[in-house]
């Protein structure tokens, strides 16, 4: 039986672009590992590389040992020699528990090199590939025991990207898959599994449909590129257009990909204008020029979206990714929270690709489909059947109340700079300028304290979970704003932001931060000043203003000390270092830490167990704590006395304390 936790070393082949990243995040995790590659000279420049991406954690506190410590554990190793793979490979093999391959993508090399190692390695231990395109089953084929070969899809580059595929071949045992999940978080990564060895797996296969679409759309001339991009941008809030992505990751790339997905029997729809920018070797940012124009080549400059240009229907758009999500979804390849963790971390979609459906509604989404159906007569057009159901029984989405997700009484107001989602008893505040990583402008201070005077002001809302849209929760202040203002402005602002974690801190009802992704500087303090935090996996929280030159200003030199004593507040203030979720849950700073794709879920049901509680009681329990917590305990114990006593005047108390005698569940109304 392979465990998680008998993985001491690791052996990584292949130190190119994906392999040296994955041997950083294996040293990172604390593993013995040996890098593998063809000779000394790459090796040493994959060593280098290594030191100084370990350097740049350093520098923004996110590493925990010194550099030298973590590249300590990395021995380089030669993989072959005289055309065959090599005495020091055999070795570094039979002590390692863990091989991860990175070769380059082709077949044979990668079966030779797993039926080598598989005869190498100890019995109890696992053979992962990183293959982007190829089959894990015949991968796998080649090794003496295929059961232990698994696929472990790292995204480029590795040591930021916070997602890894899990891939079970037709033979891989589940032991194997549940230790590969476990390495991966481990490594600091936040896995899904994909039960079935298809091709693209998750990301790549709905990133693909998309790119389908949007090519289709150009090349037919529905729309320019720009405005595909625009919509993709500005109205589905997307990190980059649809052509963006595709020059800033390289033409090449997609077409290669694409190509490997059709030669596995995946219907992809010809795409004119890629085939073009690939023949004439206009790869994208990395040849200078793509869809876009980069002036110095290597070098990404993003491209201006024009709002106006913004008109394409998202719903055709989105179209064949959705209908890919629905056929992963049906046959089982994937979870609905696992699909929809990978496209927000793989691809930084701000909502999960059945939240798009639903938002767009499946009946808009279904009717795009059967129109180029009936247009191009091609297959990939079929609307899944998951999505013809749901039709046929009027699960249309947000707008019927049901589609992929509930929507009991829903009601949902877009500001500028956040959404107040209202999901009776409880209500999302959103963070969502997720473009900006949610940095917080006076904008968006203005309308969070609008919003929560307006919920506390409804007598249906019991619970407020304040929560960010996309990649993180807020990486703080936006500094663009700090730009030629004067240190009044400064202290005005700061001002505002302290009305405002007050304003948290006092409110009359619970407020729950759920956090992920950064959670940093104003981010932070407005973090602290909810009542309780939840963390998911892939948290990073810190104060790193002392890096600009400055301090926390809207209570973070406060709520810090006082949440996690005055001696690490100020480590954390002093140094700017990020703590990721597990730490801060050890030093309570947050209350727990849960699965990346359930943070929704989890913060929903306990601001739903929070609404059923006496209301008023919850109130004088925030102010016993937080007043009584700044006085003396004589002055927090007479406090807490006076309101105690208090609430003897409620009618929840008389219905709390009858319940209870009458064993059912109490009722509560906050009178
Ligand atoms: P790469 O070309 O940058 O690196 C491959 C490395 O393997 C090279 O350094 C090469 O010298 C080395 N190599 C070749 N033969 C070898 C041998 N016999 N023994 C040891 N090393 C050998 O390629 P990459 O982009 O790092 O891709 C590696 C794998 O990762 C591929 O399967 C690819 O599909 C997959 N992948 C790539 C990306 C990406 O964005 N680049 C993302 C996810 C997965």
């Amino acid at each position: 039986m392979v465990r998680a936790e008998d993985i001491k070393v690791v052996t990584v082949v292949g130190a190119g672009t994906m392999g040296h990243g994955i041997a950083e995040l294996a040293a990172m995790a604390g593993y013995k590992v040996y890098l593998a590659d063809v000779n000394m000279e790459i090796l040493n420049n994959a060593i280098s590389k290594i030191r100084w991406s370990l350097g740049k954690l350093a520098e923004k506190g996110a590493l925990r040992e010194s550099v030298e410590a973590v590249v300590g554990r990395i021995t380089p190793i030669v993989s072959v020699k005289e055309g065959a793979f090599s005495e020091e490979l055999a070795r570094a093999l039979s002590e390692s528990q863990l091989m991860i391959e990175a070769v380059p993508e082709n077949l044979k090399l990668k079966q030779d090199l797993f039926a080598f190692a598989s005869l190498r390695m100890p019995q109890e231990s696992i053979l992962a590939t990183n293959t982007s395109s190829l089959p894990i089953t015949e991968i796998a084929s080649a090794a003496a025991d295929p059961s232990r070969v698994v696929g472990m899809h790292f995204f480029n580059p590795p040591v930021l990207m916070p997602l890894v595929e899990v891939i079970r071949g037709a033979k891989t045992s589940d032991e194997v898959v549940r230790a590969v999940v476990e390495i991966a978080r481990k490594m600091g990564k936040t896995p899904v599994i994909v039960n079935k060895d298809v091709p693209g797996f998750i990301v790549n296969r709905v990133l693909g449909r998309l790119m389908n679409v949007a090519c289709f759309i150009v090349d037919k001339g529905m729309a320019s590129v720009e405005e595909v991009d625009a919509t993709a941008f500005y109205v589905l809030r997307f990190p980059m257009g649809v052509f963006e992505l595709a020059d800033y990751s390289g033409i090449d790339v997609f077409y290669l990909v694409t190509k490997a997905m059709a030669e596995r029997g995946v219907e992809v729809l010809p795409c004119r204008v890629f085939e073009e920018k690939f023949l004439a070797k206009k790869y994208g940012v990395k040849s200078g020029e793509g869809f876009y124009k980069y002036p110095e080549p290597g070098k990404f400059v993003k491209p201006s979206h024009q709002k106006e240009l913004a008109k394409v229907d998202p719903a055709l758009l989105m179209s064949l990714a959705v209908n890919e999500a629905a056929y992963l979804l049906r046959t089982g390849v994937a979870s609905k929270e696992d699909i929809e963790t990978s496209v927000k971390l793989g691809l930084g979609w701000p909502k999960g690709v059945f939240e798009y459906a639903d938002e767009l509604g499946i009946d808009r989404v279904v009717e795009a489909l059967s129109r180029l159906k009936a247009e191009t007569g091609m297959e990939v057009f079929s609307p899944d059947p998951l999505l013809q159901d749901m039709v046929r029984q009027g699960k249309l989405g947000r707008k019927s109340g049901e589609g992929f997700y509930s929507y009991a009484a829903v009601e949902e107001v877009v500001k500028e700079t956040i959404i107040i989602r209202k999901e009776k008893p409880i209500a999302w505040v959103i963070l969502n300028r997720p473009e900006r990583l949610n940095a917080i402008s006076p904008k968006m201070l203005e309308e969070l304290s609008k919003a929560l005077d307006e919920l506390e002001e409804d007598k249906e809302i019991r619970a407020v979970v304040i929560k960010g849209a996309g990649r993180a929760f807020s990486a703080g202040a936006d500094v663009t704003s700090f730009a030629a203002v004067t240190p009044m402005d400064v202290m005005k602002f700061s001002r505002k932001f302290q009305e405002l974690t007050l304003k948290m801190q006092f409110y009359t009802k619970p407020i729950i931060a759920a956090v992920h992704g950064y959670a940093l500087g104003g981010g932070l303090e407005i973090a602290m000043s909810a009542d309780i935090r939840i963390a998911s996996e892939d948290a990073m929280l810190g104060q790193p203003e002392i890096n600009l030159g400055f301090i926390p200003g809207a209570g973070g030199t406060q709520r810090l000390a006082r949440i996690v004593g005055p001696a690490r507040a100020k480590e954390l203030i002093m140094t700017g270092d990020f703590v990721p979720a597990t730490e801060a849950l050890k030093m309570g700073l947050v209350n727990r830490v849960v699965k990346a794709g359930s943070l929704d879920d989890e913060a929903r049901s306990l601001a739903l167990k929070l609404a059923e509680k006496p209301p008023l009681a919850l109130m004088m329990a925030k102010y016993s704590v937080d007043l009584g917590y700044e006085g003396t305990i004589w002055e927090g114990l007479a406090l807490e006395a006076g309101l105690f006593s208090l609430l003897f005047s409620t009618e929840d108390v008389i219905e709390g304390v009858s319940a209870f005698l009458e064993k059912r569940r109490p009722k509560f109304r906050g009178r």
